[in-house]
C-alpha cells in the first residue's frame, strides 16, 4: 500500500553503514532524514554479507562484528528520530519545484530539499549457480549468506566456491556442522592465503571434505528439502555428496539499477562526486559511500563516514539558508537526549 508523500530536510537512500551514519551528521546539524533501503533490515552489506565477521579497521574499535557496528550507529542516529522506509528500491529521482522527489517500489514518495545517495554498490544480490529448480530450495535448504551459524548446527553442509566468502565460511562451520563438502572447480582457491592453509589443516585432519575439480550439476530432494548435491568433474564423472543444505558462494551481483537512468555523471558502478562536497553534477544531490567515486577514493566504512560529515556540511546552506552554520566539536553541542 502505498503511503502519503512525506516532507523531509534529506533523504538519504541507503541503510548501509555510511548511510546510517549520515543521520547522524545530519542530525548534528539540525537536519532531519528519511531513510530509504531495498533491504528489509538497517545495515546494507555488513548486515547481509557479513554479520558475524570481526571488522578491524574502524577508529576506536579495536575489533567490533559488523552487526554489533550496525547496532551501535543505529544507536547514534536514533536520538534525531530518523523514519526508515525499509523493503523498498527508490526507483524515481525527479525535481519537483524546489523539492528532490522520490518514488519507491511500493508506492511511497518522498520530497527532500537535498538527497544523500549512500547506494553502496546498488542493489545486490548473490550470482546464482544454473541449476534446475533452483528456487524452490532457496531459503529452506540453498541460502548465499549466513546470517546465524547456529542454523548449520549438525547439517551436512555443501559449500560452492573458491573465494574468500567460500573458505571463511567451511572454516567457520567446520566447528558447527555436522559435515562439511567444499566444491570448486579448480583445486586451487582464490582466498586470503591464511585462509586457504587454515581450509588445507582442517582437509587433512578429516573435518571437511574437498571436492576439487567439481561443479555443481544438479541438486536432489523435495518440496524445498535438499537430500544430495551431486557434482561434475571436467571429465563428466558424477559423485552425489549426501547434504541438506547448499551454499553457493559464486560473488555478488551488483547493480546500480535506477540510479542509473536519474541523470547522474557515472564512473563504471559509482557516482562522480566533488570530493570537497560529494556533491554530483544534480545540485542538491550528494552521494557517499562505496557509491561515490572520486580520485583515490578508497571503499571503505571510515572514508565513508568522513564523507558523511562532508555531504551534510555541504547540504546545510541548501536546508537552512537563513542560519550561519558555527562549526562546532560534539563535545561543546552534545546530542539530543544525551547527558
Ligand atoms: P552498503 O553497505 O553497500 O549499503 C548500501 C545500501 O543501499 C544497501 O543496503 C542497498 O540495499 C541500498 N540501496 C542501493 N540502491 C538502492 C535503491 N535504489 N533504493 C533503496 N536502497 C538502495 N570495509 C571496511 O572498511 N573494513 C572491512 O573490514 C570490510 N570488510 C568487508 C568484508 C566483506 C565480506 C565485504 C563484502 C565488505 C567489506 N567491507 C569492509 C566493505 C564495506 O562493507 C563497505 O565499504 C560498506 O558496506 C559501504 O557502506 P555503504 O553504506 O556505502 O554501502
Amino acid at each position: 500500500m502505498s503511503e502519503a508523500p512525506v516532507r523531509t530536510d534529506v533523504a538519504i537512500v541507503g541503510a548501509g553503514p555510511v548511510g546510517l551514519f549520515a543521520i547522524f551528521e545530519c542530525g548534528m546539524l539540525k537536519m532531519h532524514c528519511h531513510v530509504i533501503d531495498t533491504l528489509e533490515v538497517p545495515g546494507g552489506q555488513c548486515a547481509a554479507l557479513y554479520p558475524e565477521k570481526p571488522i578491524y579497521d574502524i577508529p576506536g574499535f579495536p575489533r567490533v562484528g559488523a552487526a554489533e557496528l550496525i547496532e551501535q550507529l543505529l544507536e547514534q542516529a536514533a536520538p534525531f528520530e530518523p523514519v526508515y522506509h525499509m523493503d523498498q528500491r527508490v526507483e524515481k529521482l525527479e525535481r519537483n519545484g524546489e523539492w528532490w522527489r522520490l518514488t519507491t517500489s511500493r508506492g511511497s514518495v518522498v520530497e527532500a530539499k537535498a538527497v544523500i545517495l549512500a547506494a553502496g554498490v546498488g542493489a545486490f544480490g548473490p550470482n546464482r549457480p544454473p541449476l534446475e529448480n533452483l528456487q524452490s530450495y532457496e531459503g529452506q535448504s540453498v541460502f548465499y549468506y549466513v546470517t546465524k551459524p547456529e542454523d548449520f548446527r549438525d547439517r551436512s553442509v555443501v559449500i560452492a566456491g573458491g573465494g574468500d566468502s567460500a573458505l571463511d565460511w567451511s572454516i567457520l562451520l567446520a566447528d558447527i556442522a555436522r559435515k562439511v563438502y567444499v566444491v570448486h572447480r579448480r583445486p586451487k582457491f582464490r582466498g586470503a592465503p591464511d585462509s586457504v592453509a587454515k581450509l588445507h589443516a582442517l582437509a587433512e585432519a578429516g573435518r571437511i571434505e574437498l571436492v576439487v575439480p567439481y561443479q555443481l550439476d544438479r541438486l536432489e530432494g523435495q518440496d524445498g528439502a535438499l537430500q544430495a548435491v551431486i557434482v561434475r568433474d571436467f571429465d563428466d564423472a558424477e559423485r552425489r555428496l549426501e547434504a541438506d543444505r547448499l551454499l553457493p558462494f559464486f560473488g555478488l551481483s551488483m547493480d546500480l539499477g535506477p540510479i542509473r537512468d536519474w541523470g547522474l555523471d557515472l564512473d563504471r558502478q559509482a557516482l562522480t562526486v566533488d570530493p570537497f562536497t560529494c556533491e554530483t553534477n544534480l545540485p542538491g544531490i550528494h552521494a557517499i559511500g562505496d557509491v561515490a567515486s572520486y580520485r583515490n577514493k578508497l571503499k571503505l566504512i571510515l572514508s565513508g563516514f568522513s564523507e558523511a560529515a562532508t555531504a551534510a556540511h555541504a547540504i546545510h546552506p541548501r536546508v537552512h539558508p537563513d542560519e550561519e552554520l558555527h562549526w562546532e566539536y560534539s563535545t561543546t553541542k552534545g546530542v539530543p537526549g544525551k547527558a
